[in-house]
């Protein structure tokens, strides 16, 4: 009894719906004006619509059956490990940068607007980062392990990678003065966009979403980043305001011809929990194992994806230049 006990409030905090439930049992529509009867509606949209999703994905027969159990394991392994690390994180990296920030800024629209753009160029060398540091890599890989794109791939991630990025952008915001409860503003709406933009083809065949593509960063644009052809590779680094890809010539839309392959490069079994989960770790160590000297091993950890010792490079820049110069 006590497992369904336990089981039933797990499917209850995975649907975020506790608070909602309780506004809308005890009539209390005043708590909708503020910021925690406002959350509480948001918190359930996204898990409402990866299971909206997969059974859409049962009645076109494309179950993408691989993608969801792989997902579900890292979900119940982040559960258990990850839950807190990021949290502490980013208190702690607020209580201890505030001071050292030039200026401060206040809670008015203007202040929004520029803490957004600060916080999407922090999530930008975050994201970044773990393309192109191979350290950093083994804890990104995880996310882009599924063969298929849908909702659920919102959680994977591996459990160190959440701290590793609220490190760096909570530090840049901070540093530039944002608010603390700005930013918290922002992580969730960040939080929500960016799990939006892994929506399906299932549940949204074209991922444009009209002249949208023009200004903001889309689920197409996402999608073309998932992918591993060669032209979309290493692309599309941002989350909702694609400024900074447009600013650092990483921005690439998804084209009509080239049709998107999700995945990574390396052979892999995107089905195997340990392999999307561990399997970049492993075959990091196994290069800094075989590399010959110290600085080589060195040289592994912190260049890019795909560099080698033997100057055989097979980096995600040279894939794509290769393409682009033969098309
Ligand atoms: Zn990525
Ligand atoms: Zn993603």
């Amino acid at each position: 009894m006590e497992f369904l006990q336990t089981l039933y409030q797990e499917i209850i905090n995975f649907l975020g719906v506790t608070q909602a439930w309780e506004i809308l049992r005890e009539g209390n529509y005043e708590t909708l004006k503020t910021y925690k009867g406002f959350t509480a509606f948001i918190h359930p949209i996204i898990p409402i619509l990866i299971i909206l999703e997969f059974i859409l994905g049962l009645i076109y027969k494309k179950p993408q059956t691989k993608v969801y159990k792989v997902n579900f394991l890292i979900y119940v392994f982040n559960r258990i490990i990850g839950r807190f690390i990021a949290i502490a994180m980013v208190t702690l990296i607020i209580g201890s940068l505030q001071k050292y920030a030039p200026f401060q800024t206040s809670f008015t629209w203007y202040w929004f607007i520029y803490g957004y753009v600060v916080w999407e160029f922090g999530h930008f060398l975050y994201h970044y980062w773990g393309h192109k540091v191979r350290l950093f890599w083994c804890l990104h890989s995880t996310h882009h392990a599924p063969e298929n794109m849908n909702l659920s791939v919102t959680h994977a991630h591996f459990f160190l990678e959440a701290p590793y990025a609220d490190a760096i952008r909570t530090t840049v915001c901070i540093l530039a003065g944002v608010q603390p409860e700005m930013l918290l503003i922002i992580m969730l709406i960040d939080g929500t966009y960016g799990a939006f933009i892994h929506i399906g083809e299932n549940l949204l065949r074209d991922g444009r979403l009209g002249f949208l593509n023009n200004i903001i960063l889309t689920p197409s644009h996402h999608r073309v980043h998932h992918a591993r052809n060669p032209l979309y590779m290493d692309t599309n680094f941002c989350n909702l305001l694609n400024i900074w890809d447009k600013a650092f010539g990483t921005f690439q839309n998804e084209e009509k011809e080239v049709k998107i392959e999700y995945g990574i490069t390396r052979e892999m079994d995107s089905g195997n929990f340990i392999d999307v989960y561990f399997g970049e770790i492993i075959a990091l160590c196994k290069d800094i194992y075989k590399a010959p000297g110290i600085k080589n091993k060195i040289l592994y950890i912190v260049m890019p994806p795909g560099w080698s010792h033997s100057g055989e490079h097979k980096t995600a820049k040279i894939v794509r230049e290769a393409y682009l110069n033969n098309k």
